[in-house]
């Protein structure tokens, strides 16, 4: 049996006025054919995930194309063109297949389609035809669409948030699709959705009201009454058209209750839906709680996240601990600023070298202006390395050219691309050892707890300005669905 099998992946985030091309795929990974089977090796995401199923079932994978960028302002009709052509013209030449299974994100949006994941099921679907059935994974911050639907014979979402089980995710939707091939099961899709949005960190799976609607969901599958079971809060900062939760529910031949159920799941969701509020901390007020407290704290600069789509280099955290004065004590202090122009000057100054240079803001000047400093460089390098925390361990990252300014204590890591802040793994590039700072800046909303629950005293929400900002009610959508939630009375 012969499997095609691709990766194809970005988050969206329409607040970032940033496009995002080919090179922003090329930066992260752009794996093609059997590149595929090393250039991932053991990483826990999903392809690796869906190529131990098919080897243990003694399928044949076809690698296509397996590319992932971080997540960003919305994706260049000319790089999906590129990225999709590649993806189809090596699937036009494995034909026949047997099935085509591809790992998704389900939330990247084109220049001028707010829906890239449906056109890459429906472009796959024109090519292999009706009958040979299309499988995806998707991440739990999917925008789903009824086209995504129209298109493919499976959807399975992550059961996590934190994404500590992409591996396993695309594991069982590989199950499904050998489940199908083999004529034990017929999925029936259907989904459910409400027009909410609603802030990631308050809908983890780690507390709150959203782990009790994913515990529902996962008791369904576990009890047999469906095959999967996704929710999808979907990534908040999309301003396109239908944005919202939806409920993703897969029965073996029965649509009217997978629609059934998918509906019955999104309305529990919005029965909740006054409970999702985030519990942010004022970032003056996170900084000082830090450096009162013995031991390593943990602060999410959540408005400038790279996995939410943000660029990265606001400098709002820099500036505050310099106006607390926290660059003349001994508490060392870590955080990162992409900004190629000052890793630049770092490297001509050279390591030990004084320099006094703008950083940050380079990139998005809505937020912040470039903030003046002068430090001592401590390191450069080439930034590549792969993730250790979970979620993604393993996989590769890319920070490009980087270099560690020393600010008095403050360890200010430069780099060129923004990677994934789920883990200490930027610092431990570059030779930072989280256990050694008083404080640690992460700019992620929520994934980083996972890591650093283990070495810090405490983890802060801090309430950060950017494109990733948590705070829902402060945004200004005007492209969405309304009414919405929060916004509108319903
Ligand atoms: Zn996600």
């Amino acid at each position: 049996m012969r499997i095609a099998i691709g990766c194809l992946q970005q988050e969206s985030n329409t607040f970032s006025p940033f496009p995002t091309g080919i090179e922003t795929f090329r930066a992260n990974y752009l794996l093609k054919g059997e590149e595929i089977f090393a250039g991932l090796g053991g990483a826990r995401v999903e392809v690796p995930g869906m190529l131990a199923v098919l080897q243990e079932a003694g399928a044949e994978p076809v690698p296509l194309i397996a590319t992932h960028a971080l997540a960003g302002g919305a994706v260049t009709r000319a790089a999906l063109d590129e990225l999709l052509g590649e993806l189809l013209a090596r699937l036009k030449a494995a034909l026949p297949v047997d099935a085509v299974l591809l790992a998704l994100h389900g939330a990247m949006v084109l220049e001028d389609d707010s829906d890239a994941d449906g056109a890459i099921l429906a472009a796959v679907r024109e090519v292999v035809g009706p009958e040979v059935p299309v499988a995806a994974s998707l991440d739990l911050h999917g925008h789903i669409t009824q086209r995504m639907l129209d298109h493919a014979d499976i959807l399975v979402g992550y059961h996590c948030y934190p994404h500590i089980d992409m591996y396993e995710t695309g594991q069982r939707t590989a199950r499904w699709l050998l489940e199908m091939l083999a004529g034990k099961v017929k999925p029936a899709l259907a989904m459910g959705k409400r027009h909410m949005v609603l802030s990631p960190n308050g809908a983890t799976t780690v507390a709150g009201p959203f782990k009790r609607l994913m515990e529902q969901a996962v008791a369904l599958e576990q009890g047999g009454e469906v095959l999967a079971a996704s929710l999808f809060p979907v990534q908040p900062w999309l301003d396109i058209p239908d944005l919202g939760y939806a409920a993703l529910v897969m029965t073996d031949g029965d649509p009217e209750g997978a629609k059934r159920i998918a509906q019955q799941l999104a309305a529990d969701a919005w029965a909740v839906r006054d409970q999702f509020d985030p519990d942010l901390v004022p970032l003056a007020e996170a900084i000082r709680r830090g450096m009162a407290a013995d031991g390593l704290t943990v602060i999410g600069d959540s408005g400038d996240a790279t996995t939410g789509g943000a660029p990265g280099d606001s400098a709002a955290v820099l500036k505050e601990l310099l106006a607390q004065g926290v660059d003349r004590t001994d508490r060392l202090a870590y955080l990162t600023l992409v900004d190629p122009e000052a890793v630049q000057a770092a490297e001509r100054a050279g390591i030990g070298a004084e320099v006094t240079m703008a950083v940050g803001h380079k990139v998005d000047r809505r937020y912040g202006e470039p903030l003046t400093v002068t430090g001592r460089v401590l390191t450069l390098c080439e930034g590549r390395y792969r993730v250790v925390g979970p979620g993604a361990t393993g996989a590769p990252m890319n920070m490009g050219h980087a270099a560690v300014l020393a600010i008095g204590p403050i360890r200010l890591l430069l780099m060129t691309y923004p990677v994934s802040a789920w883990d200490a793994s930027a610092f431990l590039a570059v030779g930072l050892d989280p256990r050694a700072a008083t404080l640690l800046f992460a700019k992620s909303p929520s994934h980083f707890r996972v890591y650093y629950t283990t070495i810090a005293r405490q983890i802060f929400n801090a309430d950060t300005p950017g494109p990733t900002c948590c705070n829902m009610r402060s945004l200004t959508f005007t492209r969405v669905t309304r009414p919405l939630y929060p916004f509108d009375e319903q």
